[in-house]
Order: structure tokens, then sequence, then C-alpha cells
């Protein structure tokens, strides 16, 4: 990736524990607008603490974050307005059972103030068009497969227009036959330069999508390459043994 320009996301040496537990101990990455960036490595290595930092759905006990040249971690920063352009879709889906699947979409435009009712309509429209579930608008989504509401647990997302997707394995929850319409939904935004960052266990699809896959072991980025040299010529001995077990 170009480094003449500033990156979208700056994470400089970032430390998070629990207790005393440290789950993240020097974590240090530039991820630049349009990227793709995977998060591979083993349970509990602290992918999601990491991905949930970024939105300060966890606090960092150290270090620093800047997105868009902003400070994160600074006192005077807006939560809120940092989150709404953070769009993030978590393993379980979380839609609002009880409203309808359009419903879901247009809630935080509109509790936001972003869109009118009207703009939230329209662009709900347009998102379920795109993911293919227009005729699933007005149903509730405990109706719908998991990978339905996956799907729209991601249009849901992208209703804010957000700067940056946060995908913390989307896929995991779901049945076997459904992973594939969610991947296909998730690669389909590659085309809109959407940045993206995916915790994953699908290392196909890491492969096949990411710009950069970064391997997160024992509370650092311990290894980060292209898909073709990470995968292909790993250099960390834990790499290598992950890779191992899940290839
Ligand atoms: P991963 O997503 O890579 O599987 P997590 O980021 O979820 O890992 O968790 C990393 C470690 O931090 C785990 O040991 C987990 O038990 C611990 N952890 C995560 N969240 C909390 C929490 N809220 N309180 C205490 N420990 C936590
Ligand atoms: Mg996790």
């Amino acid at each position: 990736m170009p480094t003449d320009r500033e990156p979208l996301i700056h994470v400089e040496h970032l430390q998070k524990s629990f207790g005393d537990h440290e789950v993240l101990k020097d974590i240090n990455a530039d991820i630049y607008a349009g990227e793709v960036v995977a998060i591979i490595g083993p349970s509990g290595c602290g992918k999601s603490t990491f991905l949930r930092s970024i939105n300060l759905l966890e606090k960092p006990t150290g270090g620093s974050i800047s997105f868009e040249g902003v400070d994160v971690l600074d006192k005077s920063t807006n939560v809120n307005k940092l989150r709404e352009k953070i769009g993030m879709v978590f393993q379980q889906f979380n839609l609002f059972p009880n409203m309808t699947v359009k419903k879901n979409i247009m809630l935080a435009p509109v509790k936001l103030k972003k869109m009118t009712e009207e703009e939230a309509s329209v662009k709900a429209d347009q998102l379920l068009a795109r993911i293919g579930l227009s005729d699933k608008a007005d149903v509730h989504p405990s109706k719908l497969s998991g990978g339905q509401q996956q799907r729209i647990a991601i249009a849901r997302a992208l209703a804010m227009n957000p700067d940056v997707m946060l995908f913390d394995e989307p896929t995991s929850a779901l049945d076997p036959e459904m992973v594939g319409e969610v991947l296909l939904l998730i690669k389909d935004l590659v085309k809109d330069d959407m940045t993206m960052i995916i915790v994953t266990h699908e290392m196909g699809f890491a492969r096949e999508i990411a710009d950069r896959v970064f391997f997160i072991n024992d509370g650092v980025i311990a290894e980060e390459n292209t898909p073709a040299e990470l995968f292909g010529n790993p250099q960390n001995e834990r790499l290598k043994d992950f890779l191992s077990k899940v290839l």
C-alpha cells in the first residue's frame, strides 16, 4: 500500500489488559483507505479485542489509535461521532427482534439524525435490493435464515455510509451452507473500495480478498504480509504451526 498518504487508522503500541491478563501487548498497524485487511490468529489471541478497541467498545489500557487523523483516546473525542463512521458486524447478528428488517436498517441513520425518515427508507430499499432481500423488508428477523440475518446486519451497518467496516468472524455462527452468501456479499463490497478489517477463520476467503493479512499471536502482530506471502511463505514459527492446523 502507498505510504505517501495518511493512514485511515493508525495504531501505535496498543495495549489492553483485563485485570492482570495482558491480552494486547504492543499492537502497531496502519490501515489505509480502500484496503482490505484480514486478521487471523488462534482463538483467544485478542482479535476481537483489537477490533473492538478501534471503536472503543473496549477501552485500551495503553498506546494510541488515530482514526482519520483524530486521536480516538483523547478525552475530547466524541465517541458517538466516531462510531458513526465505523460500521461493525458481529458473529451474532444482533438484529433488533421486535422490528422489521427494513426498520432495522433505517433505525440508526434516523435516530442519529443522519437522514430523514424518507431518505433512510430510500437507502434501506437500495440496500435490500443490493443484498437480494427486497421481498423481506417487512418481515421480522426471526423469520429469516442466519445467512439472511447476517446480510441484513451488514446492510444495517452500511446504511450509515461508514468509512470503514469491521467484521468480527461474520460467518462463524452460520450453518456451512450459509457461509457462501455472506462471503459473497462482503466480496461485493471490495468492488466499492470499502475499507474493511475482517477477523476470519475462512483462510481461503482471506487469501482471496485481503490486501494484507495480520497474524496476531501473544499480544502482537507477529507477522503481516500479502496473503500470497503470508500463506505461501510464512516466517513466524507460531504462524506456521497455526496454518498447519487450519489449512
Ligand atoms: P479472539 O477474538 O482472538 O478469540 P478475544 O479478543 O475475544 O480473542 O479475547 C482475548 C482474551 O481476552 C481471551 O483470553 C478472553 O478471555 C479475554 N477477554 C476478552 N474480553 C474480556 C472481558 N470483557 N473481560 C475479561 N477477559 C476478556
Ligand atoms: Mg473473537
